[in-house]
């Protein structure tokens, strides 16, 4: 019997070559691709894979089957921000968050690790599933696999604040994108080590910030978009520095906001980490009823400045000077309008092109002192209550 046991397992051995740690072109539905592609991924990210584990299922999905998975995780609740964004034109005319930001997916994904289920979907959209890039798209999947396993980062969590929440998906697609892109280059005999990352990603970045004034929902492409090509090219510089270990030291220590993220694509140190969110204002609850309060960080600032001022690039320059901000959404309990109140301390935001402009208003959004603020819904009477009322620690 064990003889026989033995004979069988040799010849077993024999039939099937052994896995190969390194990338190449494969069916990726097939069994042995993903095993391939899987074992791959591990040793670029200096990693081990648990050989009893089964390398993620790969299913093939129509846009309508994306549309209907997708609404079956994106219940998080936004409820109390449509007029806030809207009114920051942040938001398009009509729309709510989930219903933009589901739009944005549904047009946009090419495939999805779903963490809940451990499998990945290929949406359809009529490419091969056998080339380099089918089996790139497979190594950036993979990614969210082992993060999923690795830190549990379940993707369909609610936000602490919008500023972290962007940070995290940078940093999780950020090194999607990198993994991806490292397959793509090893599967076309290209050396990383002379890839010109910053160019690569600093191209996508560009194209990215062009919709900036152009796309509907601002709202939507900042948290959408942006963190693809900003994550990747915090990740590939990683990279180019310190190989896997680098990235790793990034995931396990992520910068304390967004505006550190965007700091660092400039070469320039991380701003001091801001401060908690300020307690309950207090202000008269016959006038303010309190709904919601965020953190939306300095990328919406750059968005929302982008929008209101039309000019992308000195938005993008004055939303480095961010140092905190809170947003605060309000109703008046007795006529049912929406109040809002935003506040944005910032760091030599005077000295930039955008900040002289603010500095001049007396309407809002306008410079008061370091910080900017914005508000909707009142007169400048109650707004000056607000400032009073919001006037924390920072
Ligand atoms: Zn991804």
């Amino acid at each position: 019997m064990i003889r026989r046991g033995l004979l069988l397992l040799l010849v077993q051995a024999a039939c099937s070559a052994a896995p190969r740690a390194e990338f190449g072109p494969c069916p990726i539905q097939e069994r042995r691709c993903r095993v391939d592609t899987l074992l791959a991924l591990e040793a670029e990210r200096g990693q081990l894979w648990d050989p009893w584990t089964e390398p993620p299922p790969v299913v093939v999905i129509g846009v309508a089957e994306l549309e209907r998975r997708l609404r079956l995780v994106s219940a998080i609740a936004w409820g109390g921000w449509v007029d806030p964004l809207s009114s920051l034109g942040l938001l398009g005319p009509d729309r709510t968050v989930p219903e933009a930001d589901l739009r944005w997916q549904v047009d946009n994904t090419a495939a999805v690790y779903w963490s809940h289920d451990k499998e990945v979907s290929i949406v359809d959209r009529g490419l091969p599933l056998d080339d380099v890039l089918a089996t790139a798209t497979l190594a950036h999947e993979y990614t969210h696999a082992a993060q999923d396993r690795e830190f549990g980062m379940s993707f369909e969590v609610g936000r602490t604040s919008t500023d972290r929440e962007l940070v995290r998906v940078t940093l999780i697609e950020g090194e999607a994108e990198l993994y991806e892109q490292l397959a793509a280059l090893r599967m076309q005999g290209t050396d990383p080590a002379a890839f010109d990352w910053s160019r690569h990603y600093g191209e996508r970045l560009a194209s990215v910030r062009e919709q900036t004034l152009l796309f509907d929902s601002p709202h939507t492409l900042i948290r959408q978009a942006l963190p693809y090509p900003v994550g990747g090219l915090l990740m590939g510089r990683a990279w180019q520095r310190g190989r896997s270990t680098a990235v790793n030291q990034l995931m396990l220590s992520p910068p304390s906001s967004f505006v550190d993220v965007m700091l660092a694509l400039d070469g320039r140190p991380p701003a001091p980490p801001p401060h908690r969110l300020c307690p309950r204002p207090a202000l008269p609850t016959d006038r303010f009823q309190l709904l919601d309060t965020d953190r939306l960080g300095a990328g919406l600032f750059y968005g929302y400045l982008a929008r209101a001022f039309g000019l992308e690039g000195d938005a993008w320059q004055a939303a480095l000077t961010w140092r905190n901000d809170q947003i605060w959404s309000y109703r008046d309990p007795t006529s049912g309008t929406p109040i809002t109140f935003w506040r944005i301390r910032t760091a030599g935001l005077r000295e930039t092109p955008l900040g002289g402009t603010l500095a001049a208003r007396t309407e809002p959004p306008l410079l008061s002192g370091d910080d900017v603020l914005f508000w909707s819904g009142v007169d400048a009477a109650a707004a000056e209550t607000l400032k009073q009322a919001t006037t924390c620690a920072w």
